[in-house]
């Protein structure tokens, strides 16, 4: 087993860093010191933990350039969306900063006795195991939240983004958090379940693949620990009839291209009703020529490279799988001839069921667009999938539209806008996308001990 892990440069291909994989021994010792962060951190008031967040926020904002290059190094996030990310990032500490109190603050219950209310307490160390494809945004989302609430948190980052995950450590340290209240573990998959069994963690929350996803819930079911799951996703993109079309594939190109198509709540498949399917489809292309694929370096790249070889492998098996089938290629279809782990942005129309861009989750640059006889079809065709994480719904029939969010089977509906995650709004799906919720009031309450006091 190699005992480093590897960074490796998407858009050339060529393997530039290596992270020391940490040993039982330092699991160890940072399970010990997370324990004890955690019986001081949750006795600090939440204005102390804010007056920190605050601090986080602002480093965030300092930082934001050389952490935006150290994502496009490692995973081949375009410079300028990286420099977003951070920016988001700063925005969920302050956010989290300013609501936490008010979210957790007890509520008072008439129980027919003198007294009665529910708090809401912390619940000691959290591990997150996230993903490389938002590499500090996935993690923050959960940070921010988990520490207000007064848990620690351990992170097991993606194996190919453990710069980024060094990088995270060191803010958060910076800031001024106590020791202990949020460490990075270098650790492989294999080395998870023991911190998972391990007595003094207390929940875990993944956000990354059904089977990554199925293998903690298992072990933290075994041990009887709560988890969140932030899984894959097949996003719908329904086109009615009276939809301003326009704007429809203008915002299609950055719901579904944003992050070479490697994001949870991309628009996967573009569900477009006979009518507008033509011109949906003409002014889709249209937007798509218009994207600069390239150096992730680049200010004025808007898509760079997939993050890894076996992604952009898969990319190209599914749309050659699709073509078999009878999909028709609208643009792209490739791998360019250049060095890295390029994907042309892809378009493919006549998408059926049986197909793979039909079938299963497609996380790459490849839109699938499947013509829908009419509003109920449309429909129909959008739940017709295990997943269920975000739908957007095109219409100038808004009153239409919010009758339609009822029905569709997601976690987040976008009426005339794109899938995105908000600090404001609960995010997570149902189904094969996962459980809980992130983000909101609801994502704070995850990963505390809702306590009743009864007072007679
Ligand atoms: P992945 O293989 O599941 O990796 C995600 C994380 O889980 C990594 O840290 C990975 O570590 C770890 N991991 C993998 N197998 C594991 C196991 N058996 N036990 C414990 N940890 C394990 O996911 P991916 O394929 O890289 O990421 C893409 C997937 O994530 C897509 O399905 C995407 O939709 C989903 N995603 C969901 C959301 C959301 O919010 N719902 C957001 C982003 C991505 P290693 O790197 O060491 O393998």
């Amino acid at each position: 087993m190699s005992m480093t892990f590897i960074s490796t440069n998407p858009a050339t291909g060529v393997a530039f860093a290596e992270h020391p994989e940490m040993d039982d021994a330092e699991v160890a010792r940072r399970l010990d010191l997370g324990q004890r962060a955690f019986e001081e951190w949750r006795e600090t008031t939440f204005a102390e933990r804010a007056a920190l967040m605050k601090r986080l926020g602002v480093a965030f904002r300092a930082k934001k350039r050389e952490l935006a290059a150290i994502a496009a190094s490692e995973m081949g996030r375009p410079i300028t969306a990286g420099i977003s990310e951070i920016e988001k990032c700063a925005l969920v500490c302050d956010f989290y900063a300013d609501e936490a109190e008010t979210m957790l603050a007890p509520e008072t219950v008439d129980a027919g006795t003198s007294e009665s209310y529910v708090r809401f307490d912390p619940l000691g160390i959290v591990l997150a195991v996230m993903p490389w494809n938002f590499a500090y945004w996935q993690v923050m989302r959960f940070v921010a939240p988990a520490l207000m609430a007064g848990n620690v948190g351990l992170l097991k980052h993606a194996s190919n983004v453990q710069g980024c995950a060094i990088a995270l450590e060191e803010i958060i340290r910076e800031a001024g958090f106590p020791t202990g209240c949020f460490q990075n573990l270098a650790i492989r998959v294999s080395a998870v379940e023991g911190v998972l069994r391990d007595p003094r963690v207390k929940a875990a929350t993944l956000t990354g693949s059904e089977k990554a996803g199925a293998s903690v819930a298992a072990i933290c079911g075994s041990e009887i620990k709560p988890t969140v799951l932030e899984l894959g996703g097949s996003d719908p993109y329904i086109v009615l009839a009276d939809a301003d079309v326009e704007a429809a594939a203008r915002i299609a190109v950055e719901a579904r291209f944003q992050n070479a198509g490697q994001s949870c709540i991309a628009a996967k498949r573009f569900i477009v009703v006979r009518s507008v399917h033509d011109q949906f489809v003409a002014l889709f292309k249209e937007g798509v020529a218009k994207m600069v694929v390239g150096d992730p370096m680049d200010e004025q790249t808007t898509m760079g490279p997939l993050s890894t070889a076996s992604g952009r492998d898969d990319t190209a098996r599914q749309v050659r799988g699709s073509l078999e089938l009878g999909a028709k290629l609208v643009c792209g279809g490739s791998t360019p001839n250049r060095p890295g782990f390029f994907f042309e942005p892809t378009i493919l129309s006549g998408v059926k069921k049986g197909m793979p861009a039909y079938d299963e989750e497609t996380f790459g640059p490849i839109a699938a667009v499947i013509e829908a006889a009419d509003e109920a079809d449309a429909i129909r065709i959008a739940n017709d999938t295990e997943f269920g994480l975000g739908a957007s719904i095109w219409t100038r029939d808004i009153a239409r539209a919010k009758q339609l969010a009822t029905r569709v089977n997601a976690g987040f509906v976008g009426i005339n806008s794109m899938v995105k995650s908000d600090p404001r709004l609960p995010f997570g799906g149902i189904g094969k996308s996962g459980y809980g919720r992130e983000l909101a009031s609801y994502g704070i309450r995850e990963f505390v001990n809702i306590k009743a006091v009864r007072i007679a």
